[in-house]
């Protein structure tokens, strides 16, 4: 049985192509047959996140004229063989793929993958409803900001209308000293706002700029960081493993912290 998970958010910019190939890769590297379709057009696509951008010739728009075979049209991954790119999203002025041709595409590629995910735009962008119509599950990417939480509501309704079964979220770039400051809602406040179960929690991470900008998923840093270890998390949980959530927010009070108070309260 193929999985086909769309990931998408009501606001741009939250972290969709870094959370689409940061799972691709997790579930490649568990020895999953996975393919990632870019069907959005951000500042920093798929092909780029990956490292591939040079290595395109076709597209799913000439997979679908016909003028070229599928496998012509899948981009495998150097790195990590089990993990396909398809190129979907041509331009920002057209629709590149309709409805019925996702779920063409999607077809063809159960055949050969075990998991597709799908790089959709947000809720707000045109492309959405074509991006979500062959996926039965989601992904919602939220950061913990008001404004993005508001749109990702907005996009469960959009997705239930769109007969996705199972809706899952993932709170990205959380703050745990700004969380325990009061000054970031709480993966816990944001839950409870949007009322779906929590599959991932990223910690906000300069690291995952750095990877964005080489073409290097993090799960492929070595040693893992937290960010990439709580990618990985994603591909766990998504396979039914029951993994606790990483101490994000647990109040960072360490032995020194807790001396310099002691000392502190003394001076004064
Ligand atoms: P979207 O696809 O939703 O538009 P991106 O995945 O392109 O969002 O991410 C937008 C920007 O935010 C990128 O520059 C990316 O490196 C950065 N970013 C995403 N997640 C994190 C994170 N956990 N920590 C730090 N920066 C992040
Ligand atoms: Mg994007």
């Amino acid at each position: 049985m193929t999985r086909t998970i769309v990931v998408t958010s009501g606001k741009g910019g939250v972290g969709k192509t870094t959370t689409t190939a940061n799972l691709g890769m997790a579930l490649a590297k568990r020895g999953r047959r996975t393919v990632v379709i870019d069907a959005d057009f951000g500042l920093r696509n798929l092909d780029l996140l990956l490292g591939l951008e040079n290595r395109i010739v076709y597209t799913a728009v000439e997979v679908l004229a016909q003028e070229c075979r599928l496998e012509q049209a899948l981009v495998r991954d150097k790195r990590q063989s089990n993990l396909c790119l398809l190129p979907a999203a041509q331009n920002r002025l057209k629709e590149a793929v309709s409805a019925d041709q996702m779920r063409q595409l999607v077809s063809l590629l159960a055949e050969d993958f075990e998991y597709i995910l799908i790089d959709s735009p947000a809720g707000i962008e045109g492309g959405f409803q074509n991006a979500v119509a062959a996926a039965r599950e989601a992904l919602i990417v939220t950061t913990p900001e008001i404004a993005a939480v508001r749109d990702a509501d907005r996009v469960v309704g959009l997705l239930e209308a769109n007969s996705v079964k199972k809706i899952q979220l993932v709170v990205n770039r959380v703050r745990p000293a700004m969380v325990a400051a009061n000054n970031m809602m709480s993966v816990k406040d944001v839950q409870e706002i949007l009322a779906i179960p929590v599959v991932g929690v990223i910690p906000d991470d300069e690291k995952v700029i750095v990877s964005t900008n080489r073409g290097e998923p993090l799960v492929l840093a070595d040693p893992l960081p937290l960010a990439g270890l709580a990618f990985e998390n994603i591909a766990r949980r998504l396979e039914g493993e029951d993994v606790p959530f990483l101490p994000l927010e647990a109040p960072r009070e360490g032995f020194l912290d807790r001396l310099q108070k002691i000392l502190f309260a003394k001076v004064i």
